[in-house]
């Protein structure tokens, strides 16, 4: 028995894996990692694989960095974790004094969790609270767009548009105001991604308009709505957000988790719209890839609406066990020191042109719709007629074909449905990328070419996590 298939064996026996369909591991071999440099994995028989989505979206500089690796090495040995009510530490004071520092003007306060979901949780509470505090009790609701995805926890679904859970988990969730999204896949032949952005900003003032006396908040992915199928937007929806957000009184929560610290071209993606939200929820990237660990970021104003004597009541009394742990901040410093000291940001200009030219022909594939980019994010989508733009059935599960395909060329490519995508470390080379755009052209040759004859029970609809 090759070591793979030990290791693989042992974890079947015990592990319930996350987003995972369990019985399709009886096809499917598992890929038990043994070591992980730079941007390779390599499992325990010696294979590499090249990750090309940042082990789900939170490496940045690479697999065991050893300026990364130092950093918690030295504080393992100080520090290895303290409770955050009524204690601190240096790595948690110095990473939200860095945190302030870089991002916009108006954001000074730092909260931090351990999770992208939990960070949600955090945002919501708080808006919800502020208003409470504030003494506006009826502004409890909040409005979402179609599509997006904010985490897994409850109230993090219920903002979120993922079928798979707005349909299974139904009953638990909370009443939420769902807006159609501005995402230019759809948008009319001959349009431009601004027009239509602009555009499909109706729906939302129409909302507002009409809504804001309930409403906490409007939650957003912005610029790129990532588990949804790397949906991607125009800058100027979210300046007229901003100014619809200031007129009718209402929150705007930027959900960052994804697409901050530089995936979308700039180090934080509200840059490109010139605005300030009122919270700024940050993590996967945050520690480099390293330990889990999240941030929200809040302004004075909010803060004040809670800071009061303690039988008023008006405390946030939300909390996680891990609360800033060190290490965790020691990765994150270590991570902002990288961003700065090697001028990432300008850096990936080039590798960010790079993908572009590596895969523009796929344009002209017969079963590709559109190739479609922003910054370090790149994103392919397969369909059944590219003149329609019609999907796939889920069920035929042709993003599969080309994960099965990577992984034996060597790449971990995992497809949201039929959207093949790069979310690459930054620390990838051009030729890499090249590589990279090979193995998925050979993929989506691979996926489309056969006509898939599958039951098409209706209504249901793919996870879109699920490689399928
Ligand atoms: C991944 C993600 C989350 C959830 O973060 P977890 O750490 O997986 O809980 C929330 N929002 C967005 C946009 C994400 O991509």
């Amino acid at each position: 028995m090759s070591l793979n298939d030990h290791w693989m064996q042992r974890d079947l026996a015990v592990l319930w894996h996350p987003c995972t369909q369990m019985k399709d591991h009886e096809q499917l071999p598992l890929v038990p990692i043994k070591r992980g440099e730079g941007v390779w994995l390599e499992d325990f028989d010696g294979k590499r694989y090249l990750d090309a989505v940042s082990s789900w979206w939170v490496n940045v500089f690479g697999h065991a960095n050893p300026r990364i690796n130092q950093r918690i090495k030295d504080q393992v040995d100080q520090l290895e974790h303290v409770i955050l009510a009524g204690f601190s530490h240096a790595p948690v004071v110095e990473l939200s004094e860095r945190l302030v520092r870089m991002t916009p003007a108006g954001l000074d306060r730092v909260f931090y969790a351990d999770n992208g979901s939990s960070c949600i949780e955090v945002a919501l509470k708080m808006s919800f609270h502020y208003w409470l505090n504030v003494g506006q009790p009826a502004k409890k609701r909040f409005i979402t767009l179609s599509n997006s995805y904010h985490g897994e926890t409850v109230a993090a679904m219920s903002v979120g548009d993922v079928s798979l859970f707005t349909d299974t988990y139904k009953a638990l969730l909370l009443d939420t105001l769902k807006v159609p999204s501005p995402d230019c896949f759809y948008r009319p032949e001959g349009m431009g991604w601004e027009e239509h952005s602009r555009a499909m900003f109706a729906h939302m003032e129409q909302c507002l308009a009409e809504h804001h006396r309930e409403v906490a908040a409007v939650i957003v992915e912005p610029l790129i709505q990532g588990a949804g199928g790397m949906r991607m937007y125009h800058p100027i929806y979210l300046k007229l957000l901003r100014e619809a957000c200031d007129r009718y009184g209402v929150h705007l929560i930027h959900d960052e988790i994804a697409v901050g610290f530089g995936r979308t071209g700039t180090m934080f993606a509200c840059e490109q719209a010139g605005i300030r939200p009122d919270f700024l929820c940050l993590s996967k990237a945050l520690t480099g890839g390293y330990l889990p660990l999240a941030a929200c970021l809040t302004t004075d104003t909010i803060y004040q609406a809670f800071y009061d004597d303690y039988s008023t009541l008006r405390a946030f009394l939300h909390s996680h066990s891990y609360t800033g742990n060190p290490l965790a901040c020691a990765a994150a410093l270590a991570t902002l020191d990288i961003f700065e000291q090697d001028d990432v940001i300008e850096a990936n200009k080039q590798l960010s042109a790079r993908m572009a030219s590596a895969t523009a022909h796929l344009a002209d594939h017969p079963h590709v719709a559109e190739v479609r980019q922003t910054g370090m994010a790149l994103a392919v989508e397969m369909v059944q007629d590219k003149a329609s733009k019609t999907a796939y059935p889920w069920q035929e599960r042709r993003g599969l074909k080309v994960y099965q395909h990577a992984l034996q060329r060597g790449a971990l490519l995992r497809p949201l449905g039929s959207v093949v995508y790069f979310l690459p470390p930054y620390v990838i080379t051009p030729e890499q990328i090249d590589f990279l755009a090979e193995v998925a052209s050979e993929g989506i040759d691979i996926a489309t070419r056969e006509s898939l004859s599958v039951a098409v029970p209706s209504g249901a609809r793919v996870d879109f996590r699920d490689p399928g």
